[in-house]
């Protein structure tokens, strides 16, 4: 298989990832699954995302077998290998350890639907995974049995992980999950935020489904 296109769009996501501020040098990580092998194209550990390259990407199988490549893949490789496996549905992952998601997951508190946006990219809270050490088997079954059939999970004082059909939407939920964490701090910081309810999210999100989903946009 042809994995230079999807190099390509891992690269470009990184580098995105670093410039919308939700990354700092070299941390979080971008996979992609290529069609419907498995096989996974991620960034390499510990490189700094300017100067990514295609050398510089590793493909995987399921098993986190290095399939191409010559760096090591991200120490993350085991969470991402975990998710496909799991979800079908996901064709690609954005990690990130953006602030306002962070305080949230430090404070192993949920990220309620209190924005519109929310409800449609994950159908309700962003759950809380059970901390493990990161790179671990057991941090990549907390974090799959947390997000369950979601979009977005964080992971208990670590960072927020986003899913999605493409990168583009990937990192569209870790902005969106980033940007209601940062609304719901400063909504408290008002006094108080009301809670869209399961019955208005529900049909939120399954609005954007069927009407924006296949685009990948929103209203
Ligand atoms: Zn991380």
């Amino acid at each position: 298989m042809l994995l230079e296109k999807y190099e390509q769009e891992v690269i470009e996501t990184a580098r995105q990832m670093l410039r919308c501020g939700l990354v700092t040098a070299t941390w979080g990580n971008v996979s992609v699954r290529p069609g419907t092998e498995e096989i996974l194209v991620i960034t390499p550990s510990g490189m700094d995302y300017a100067g990514l390259g295609h050398a510089d990407m590793v493909a995987l199988d399921f098993s986190g077998r290095v399939l191409k490549g010559e760096r090591k893949p991200s120490s993350e490789y085991r969470l991402h290998c975990k998710i496909y496996r799991e979800r079908p549905d996901v064709l690609a992952i954005v990690h990130t350890h953006s602030v306002f998601a962070s305080a949230f997951a430090a404070a192993r508190t949920p990220i309620p639907v209190i924005t519109e946006e929310l409800a449609q990219i994950n159908g309700g809270p962003v759950k809380v995974a059970d901390y493990h050490l990161p790179g671990t088997p057991e941090l990549a079954q907390s974090c799959t049995r947390a997000l369950g059939s979601r979009s977005a999970v964080l992971l208990a004082n670590h960072g927020l992980v986003g899913t999605a059909p493409t990168l583009a939407e990937a990192l569209k939920v870790c902005q969106i999950v980033e940007k209601t964490a940062q609304i719901t701090l400063y909504a408290k910081g008002l006094g108080a935020f009301q809670e869209l309810s399961a019955k208005d999210t529900a049909r939120i999100r399954d609005y954007y489904l069927k009407a924006y989903g296949q685009r990948g946009g929103g209203p």
